[in-house]
């Protein structure tokens, strides 16, 4: 895979407002927040996209989840909602090459979206 932003991230080679860390994943602010919260969840695995997750991936994507669902209540989404989003390739909108999950909140958003 390709060396990306998010690489240089997860090894603090640049630096992030990052929220949550543990062995096997990073959750950290959007640079170009879409709304009030706007963390980016990623694997330190360098998976591409959801295009390239493989069974062996299981257990790592639902850790993924719940990373997600603790870092939403650590930044107090939990009882209003929120939103995750994973844009997958070219008609995804995927601009940068390093599986990541958008979590959205801190607003009521509008759906569907563009
Ligand atoms: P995508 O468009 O691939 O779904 O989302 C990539 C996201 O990464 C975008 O929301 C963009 O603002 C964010 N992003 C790109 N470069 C950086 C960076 O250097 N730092 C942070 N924190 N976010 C970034």
């Amino acid at each position: 895979m390709a060396e990306t932003i998010f690489s240089k991230i997860i090894r603090k080679e640049i630096p992030a407002n990052i929220v949550h860390e543990d062995e096997h994943c990073l959750a950290f602010h959007d640079v170009a927040p879409q709304a009030p919260v706007h963390v980016l969840v990623i694997p330190k695995k360098p998976i591409v996209s959801l295009e390239q997750l493989e069974q062996d991936d299981a257990s790592l994507l639902g850790h993924l989840w719940l990373t997600i669902q603790q870092v939403a209540r650590q930044l107090e989404l939990a009882s209003d909602g929120y939103r995750v989003v994973v844009n997958c390739g070219k008609n995804g909108g995927q601009s940068v090459d390093h599986l990541h999950f958008h979590l959205l909140g801190g607003r009521a958003l509008s759906w569907p979206p563009g």
